[in-house]
């Protein structure tokens, strides 16, 4: 695996995939620079040897040149973060682009227009990709969130840098970090999958189930899972069609000694609501019109013991409805028992979507080993697949 490490950047260009596809406001202000932060690593070291960096990235899903979606509204921010006074191309291919690049010396830094902006970017078409590989002689690859894409700039462009191409720090953290999971890791291997649905799920059960030891199940997915063995689930989330599915899974684990624990009591609620009325019951025994919503206090004692007993720790989803304070508790209960872990030494991985956003919102962000910046990506390592992105740097 090429990182930057093995090339020096004096008097070169990088052309870098960022992943700049950051929250704006109606005032078109980043309204969290969390993904701009983490692409300064690669960019500070490239200047640091003596080099300029061009980067490029999308921002949000425009239809054709769409104002609202410019990559000017950030460059400020980006300034602000690297330190340094970014400029900034109406474009990202043709002429304007042709001749910034040209000018640009080492030390600088020059922040492209929306690649989405043509819709070739996302056809992956390789004309344009060509055209964009123009603007560098080292092509750095850092947008893991975008990994999973077979885009111009994330997978494509690659063919045109036989040998000068490579992962930035940020991509190479975030393999290293599955890898360390996955493949790497330091016994006893727990997984905690929480969320809304098994069906989003499954792939990740199916891909870890042998190289875990034991399995935490919370959210919503645990009624499918209670009511395949026979529990009474009142009006809570379940998949109908995947109660097999559900069977089947434990019986894989069963078969290759890998531990499920599923909750033993339940948050129930009658309403989804923050108002609703709320008790504490077996989760085998939910009433008619009452709802798990989050797990309880036994579940999180349980699960707890696991996780101090852990030596790598993956967390991927919420154990309840955490956006409703009343039933976040076994959320932020499972959030301190990993970070306690890691305190004594635990590996823990946090990625995928919502647990992210959970461990911003209580602060466990730099407490646990690693949060990915991925969602869709990291899901789609968790499920053993090799993503386009990354695949096409290997190469
Ligand atoms: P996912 O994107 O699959 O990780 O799902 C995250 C969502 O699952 C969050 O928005 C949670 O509110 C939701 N969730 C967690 N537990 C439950 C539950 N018991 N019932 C319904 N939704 C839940």
């Amino acid at each position: 695996m090429k990182t930057l490490n093995d090339f020096n950047f004096k008097n070169k260009k990088a052309l870098i995939r960022v992943d700049f596809n950051v929250p704006l406001n109606d005032e078109f202000q980043v309204t969290d620079d969390t993904r701009i932060q983490a692409a300064k690593p690669t960019i500070i070291k490239i200047l640091e040897d003596g080099g300029s960096c061009v980067l490029m990235s999308h921002l949000g899903r425009p239809k054709g040149k769409e104002d609202q979606f410019s990559l000017r509204h950030i460059a400020d921010k980006v300034s602000e973060v690297i330190g340094v006074q970014v400029k900034f191309v109406n474009d990202c291919i043709g002429e304007e682009v042709a001749e910034a690049v040209d000018n640009l010396k080492a030390g600088e830094i020059l922040l492209l227009e929306n690649l989405r902006f043509y819709e070739e970017e996302k056809n992956g078409d390789v004309a344009f990709a060509e055209q964009l590989s123009q603007w560098g002689d080292v092509y750095v690859n850092d947008a893991f969130g975008t990994a999973h894409r077979e885009h111009a700039s994330t997978a494509i462009i690659a063919q045109f840098f036989p040998e000068n191409k490579c992962f930035g720090s940020l991509l190479a953290t975030e393999i290293e970090s599955i890898d360390k999971v996955l493949n790497n890791s330091e016994k006893p291997v727990t997984a905690i999958l929480g969320g809304a649905k098994v069906s989003s799920k499954i792939g990740i059960v199916e891909n870890i189930i042998e190289k875990v030891d034991h399995i935490i199940i919370g959210g919503g997915m645990t009624f499918t899972f209670i009511k395949a063995l026979g529990g009474t689930i009142g009006n809570s989330l379940v998949e109908d069609d995947k109660l097999q599915l559900a069977l089947d899974i434990l019986k894989l684990a069963e078969e290759k000694d890998t531990k499920i624990h599923l909750p033993v009591d339940a948050l129930i609620a009658d309403a989804f609501s923050n108002d609703a009325n709320t008790q504490t019951v077996d989760t085998y025994e939910i009433p008619d019109g009452w709802m798990g919503l989050d797990v309880g206090p036994e579940t999180s004692d349980n699960f707890a013991q696991v996780i101090a007993e852990s030596k790598t720790i993956l967390w991927n989803g919420p154990l309840g409805v955490f956006e409703l304070e009343n039933f976040s508790k076994g959320t932020i209960e499972l959030g301190n028992a990993i970070t306690e872990a890691t305190a004594n030494g635990a590996f823990s991985l946090v990625g995928g979507g919502d647990s992210v956003a959970a461990v911003k919102q209580f602060g466990f962000g730099e407490k646990v080993s690693y949060v990915s910046t991925g969602g869709g990506a990291m899901l789609e390592m968790l499920e053993g697949k090799t993503l386009p992105g990354i695949e096409a740097v290997l190469k």
